[in-house]
C-alpha cells in the first residue's frame, strides 16, 4: 500500500476509532516480526548514514544498504522507512527496542553481537583495514600496533577486535569515539592527532579519493557484513530477509550494487585525488556559483555539474583539446552554437550551455528508463554522442542485456570499437565506447565525492566559502 493510500485511510478513521483498534491489537497474541511489518504495511530499518551505507543524493535516498533493503521491503511488499541512529549504540537499541525491524548499516558479524542479536546471512565480506598517513612507518602486523596512538568507532567490531588484541599487545593507545564516521576517524589519522584507525575495505575504497596521503598497512582481520535483528525465538522476519539476500547474492543483485557504488572509485590514483583535492580547493570556488546557476535551470544538482566540468577540463576555463574542443566544459564548435555561446573560454556562459545541452541530451532519452540510470545514458550520450549510445543500447539487447539498465550496456558499449559488433550498429564503430564507460564512471566518483566533500569536515569551509 502506497505511503499516501495509507495516510488517507487514517484521516478517514476517526480519532478515537483509532484508539479502539490500537487497544485491541495490543490484546491480541503478539504477532510474529514479519506479520507486524505485513500488517503495518511498512518495514522500518534502522541505518547509520555513510557513503557505504545510506545517503541522500540528487534522487533522493541511497546507498548499498539502502537499496538492498529497499529490494526487501518490495518484495514483502510493504513501504521502507529508514530511521537514522547516531551512534553503534542507539542503532543496537532501536532493533531492541523493536522501533526498527532490522539494522541495515554495514556491521559486521561478530562473536559480542551475536551474543545478543540474531543476524541474517551476510550479503558483504570486507577485509578490516590498519590506515596510516604517508611518511609514518608502515604497520604491517598486529605487533607493529604496540605503543601507538590509534582511533576507532565505539562498539565497532574494530574496537571489539582490539580489545581481543589486549592481551598480545598490551600498550596500545586506543580511544573509541562514540558515532564516529569512518570519514571522522580518517580525518584524525591524516591530521596528525592519532597513529592509526581501522576502517573496512569498503569505507576505505570510497574515501580513498579525499585522503591521498592515507595508506593501507595490514588487514587486521575480515568481517562478514549482516543485517542485524532483535532476538526472536520465531524468526520470521529473519527468515524472509535470509531467503532475500542469498538470493541477491545468487542473482547478481548484491554485485550489481557493490560495482554501482564502490568501483567508480577505483579510478581515483594518488595523483589523480591529489590534484582533485587541490583544484576543489583553488579552483572550484570560482565556479560554484556559476554551476549553482546553472543547475537551477536545468534541474541538476549543482554537484553533478560540476563533476561533469571537471572531468571535462578540470574546470580549467581555458582548456583546449586537440581536436578543437574547448572552455571549461569542452564545447564543440557546432554545440556552443547549437545553443547559442558567443565565447567558449568564458567559464559562466560555458557551464550553462554545457548544463543546458546535457539536459536536452537528457529529455530524448526515454522517461521509463529509471534515474539514475537516465542520467548515466545522457552523460555518455554527451560524452560519445546520441547515436552511438543508441546502438550500445541495441547491442546490449541483442547480446541479451537490459537496453535500460546502464550496468548492463556498460559492459557493452567498448565492444562497438571491434567490426564485428559496430558492423551490424547503425552510427557504426565508435573508438569512443570504451571511453565513455570510463568517463561516466569518473563523473560518478566525482559527484560522490563532492557529494561527500560537502558534508565533510575537511571540506566544509571551503564548501562554505563557495556558496557564500
Ligand atoms: N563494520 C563495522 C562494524 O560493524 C563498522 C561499522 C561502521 O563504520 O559504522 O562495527
Amino acid at each position: 500500500m502506497s505511503a499516501l493510500i495509507r495516510q488517507l485511510k487514517y484521516l478517514l478513521i476517526p480519532a478515537a476509532l483509532m484508539g479502539a483498534v490500537a487497544i485491541t491489537t495490543a490484546m491480541q497474541p503478539a504477532a510474529g516480526p514479519l506479520e507486524r511489518v505485513l500488517s503495518r504495511g511498512e518495514l522500518v530499518v534502522a541505518t547509520r548514514a555513510a557513503p557505504t551505507t545510506y545517503y541522500v543524493d540528487q534522487y533522493g535516498e541511497t546507498g548499498l544498504d539502502f537499496e538492498l533493503a529497499a529490494g526487501f521491503a518490495r518484495e514483502l511488499g510493504v513501504d521502507l522507512r529508514i530511521v537514522e541512529a547516531g551512534t553503534l549504540d542507539e542503532l543496537f537499541q532501536l532493533i531492541h527496542s523493536g522501533k526498527a525491524d532490522l539494522a541495515a548499516a554495514g556491521l559486521s558479524i561478530t562473536p559480542q553481537r551475536s551474543r545478543s542479536f540474531d543476524f541474517s546471512t551476510s550479503y558483504q565480506t570486507v577485509d578490516e583495514k590498519v590506515i596510516y598517513r604517508l611518511g609514518a612507518p608502515r604497520p604491517r602486523g598486529v605487533e607493529d600496533l604496540s605503543g601507538k596512538r590509534i582511533v576507532v568507532l565505539a562498539g565497532s567490531s574494530h574496537a571489539e577486535r582490539l580489545a581481543l588484541l589486549a592481551e598480545e599487545v598490551p600498550d596500545m593507545d586506543i580511544v573509541a569515539l562514540e558515532g564516529a564516521s569512518a570519514e571522522r576517524l580518517l580525518t584524525l589519522v591524516d591530521e596528525g592527532h592519532f597513529d592509526y584507525t581501522l576502517v573496512d575495505s569498503n569505507a576505505y575504497a570510497i574515501h580513498r579519493a579525499l585522503f591521498p596521503e592515507l595508506m593501507s598497512g595490514f588487514d587486521i582481520g575480515q568481517a562478514r557484513l549482516g543485517w542485524a535483528f532483535r532476538r526472536d525465538a520465531e524468526g520470521s522476519l529473519r527468515h524472509s530477509a535470509q531467503r532475500y539476500l542469498t538470493r541477491a547474492k545468487a542473482d547478481g543483485t548484491v554485485a550489481r550494487l557493490e560495482e554501482r557504488f564502490y568501483s567508480h572509485q577505483e579510478h581515483f590514483n594518488l595523483y589523480a585525488a591529489r590534484s582533485f583535492i587541490r583544484h576543489l580547493d583553488d579552483r572550484l570556488p570560482q565556479y560554484t556559483q556559476a554551476f549553482m546557476d546553472a543547475a537551477d535551470a536545468t534541474g541538476y544538482d549543482w554537484r553533478l555539474l560540476a563533476a561533469l566540468g571537471y572531468q571535462e577540463s578540470m574546470w580549467d576555463p581555458d582548456a583546449v583539446s586537440p581536436t578543437g574542443v574547448r572552455g571549461l566544459m569542452m564545447l564543440t564548435l557546432r554545440t556552443a552554437s547549437e545553443m547559442g555561446v558567443t565565447d567558449r573560454t568564458d567559464p559562466y556562459e560555458s557551464i550553462h550551455a554545457g548544463a543546458a545541452y546535457l539536459r536536452k541530451i537528457h529529455d530524448r532519452i526515454p522517461e521509463r528508463i529509471a534515474e539514475p540510470d537516465r542520467t548515466w545514458f545522457a552523460l555518455a550520450a554527451y560524452n560519445a554522442g546520441f547515436g552511438h549510445m543508441e546502438d550500445a543500447r541495441v547491442l546490449t539487447q541483442r547480446m541479451g542485456g537490459d537496453p535500460d539498465s546502464w550496468a548492463d550496456v556498460e559492459k557493452y558499449m567498448p565492444l562497438l570499437r571491434q567490426a564485428r559488433y559496430y558492423e551490424q550498429a547503425r552510427h557504426g564503430y565508435a573508438s569512443g565506447g570504451g571511453q565513455a564507460v570510463i568517463y561516466v564512471r569518473a563523473i560518478k566518483g566525482y559527484y560522490d565525492t563532492l557529494v561527500w566533500a560537502g558534508t565533510s569536515e575537511r571540506h566544509t569551509r571551503t564548501m562554505l566559502a563557495m556558496v557564500d
